[in-house]
């Protein structure tokens, strides 16, 4: 994904014709059930990317509110563990991490410092990689004691399990597990909009289509069985959401509901078996905070014992979050706890664009290219997206 210029249109002759479709169901659905409107979740943040770099909610019918679910790990990310990364970087140990991560705001800062990008300035040895190998052949070069913040959901743990069983971190470099598993976040997020719904139910998901490579199609029947809803694992061209979207209507409009799989070239029903047995056998499955939401259980990964000598929380003293220590941990007035649970919109939050922004992140969903409030400061208004249904001749 890019943050550059706008990418062309591909297929678009198939998003016209799909976006007409959709408001054809829709239409029809919204008569037949005397609906004025409905929800449709998109979790990933590349699936929120595509909708809003394109303009798709421009060529959805106005009774049709896309909305977006926690798909990013850095905005879920608590904290507490950046600021102690931002402790042990002020103490000495180098600290690997990625450049979204780099950015994040703690909500407390540590000596004065709320990031870790402040921590550099600071004199900390934070240092951006692209990847765990990165950081292993960095820290393998100094011989400093060093650690790596491993965030990421099911996609990051297979490459990061690689490494760690096949022993290709150095002694020096220690792994702070951050790792998380999206089923139970999805689940977590369609239940508070059952129990508190906003102004429309959440008739359909759209599955990560990333993800779904790893856990497999099969990872969302128990949310399309609990809720009752169609769940459709999309990839990430615009026609690919476009046809998720008609897929979901017609489903609910043939009263059937499931999982269907439109990423067909991708994904498989049962995953990628190799991937998960690394996965579950380098890391164990704990019950894990994400930030601004609180506990979920079963949601996030932690090293096995086999694998303790990388382990930073024992290794380094990082303290874990427990559900006791657990505080509301976005800055006051950010929204991004409702934001990343699909019950607000960026454009509720009254920072947003003001003293939140890409440059200047002041809340957490800002900071990624994955976060919805970056994704909606950069893309979103009706600019691009009136301009995208009047190129289609759908305006
Ligand atoms: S605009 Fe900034 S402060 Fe507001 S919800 Fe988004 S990240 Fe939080």
């Amino acid at each position: 994904m890019s943050w550059g210029r706008q990418s062309p249109l591909r297929g678009s002759g198939l998003v016209a014709a799909l976006a007409r479709r959709v408001r054809r169901l829709f239409s029809e659905l919204a008569a037949r059930e005397g609906l004025t409107k409905l929800k449709i979740m998109d979790f990933c943040g590349t699936h929120e990317w595509t909708v809003t770099h394109y303009g798709l909610r421009s060529l959805v019918p106005e009774g049709l509110e896309l909305v977006a679910g926690p798909g990013c790990p850095v905005c879920v990310t608590p904290s507490r563990y950046v600021e102690e990364a931002i402790r042990l970087a002020l103490d000495g140990v180098v600290v690997y991490t990625y450049g979204d991560t780099y950015r994040l705001p703690a909500v407390r800062p540590v000596r004065g410092v709320r990031s870790l990008a402040e921590a550099r300035a600071a004199g900390g040895d934070v240092r951006l990689v692209y990847s765990l190998l990165e950081a292993a052949r960095d820290a393998a070069r100094h011989g400093r004691t060093s650690v790596f913040l491993g965030i990421g959901f099911e996609t990051a743990a297979p490459g990061y399990a690689r490494l760690l069983l096949g022993g290709k971190l150095p002694r020096n470099l220690l792994f702070m597990s951050l790792v998380k598993l999206t089923p139970p976040a999805m689940f977590y997020s369609l239940e508070v909009l059952r129990e508190k719904p906003t102004d429309a139910p959440v008739m359909g998901v759209i599955a990560p289509g990333h993800v779904s490579t790893i856990v497999g199609a099969r990872a969302w029947v128990p949310v399309a069985e609990h809720f009752e809803i169609p769940v459709v694992v999309a990839g990430f061209e615009p026609a690919d959401v476009m046809a998720a979207i008609a897929l979901i209507l017609e489903r609910l409009l043939r009263g059937e509901r499931g999982v269907v799989v439109e990423y067909a070239r991708a994904v498989r029903w049962e995953g990628s078996p190799e991937a998960q047995r690394l996965m579950y056998k380098a890391f164990r499955v704990v019950d894990d905070a994400w930030r601004g939401i609180g506990f979920l259980p079963k949601s996030g990964l932690r090293l096995r014992d086999r694998l303790a000598r990388y382990d930073a929380f024992a290794e380094l003293g990082v303290r874990e979050v427990t559900p006791s220590s657990w505080r509301a941990d976005n800055p006051p007035g950010c929204r991004c706890a409702e934001v990343v649970l699909g019950k607000a919109r960026p454009t509720d939050c009254p920072h947003f664009m003001r003293d939140c922004t890409p440059s200047r992140p002041y809340g957490p969903c800002m900071v990624s290219s994955e976060g919805t409030c970056a994704i909606w400061a950069r893309f979103g208004g009706g600019g691009l997206a009136s301009e995208l249904a009047r190129r289609l001749g759908l305006a």
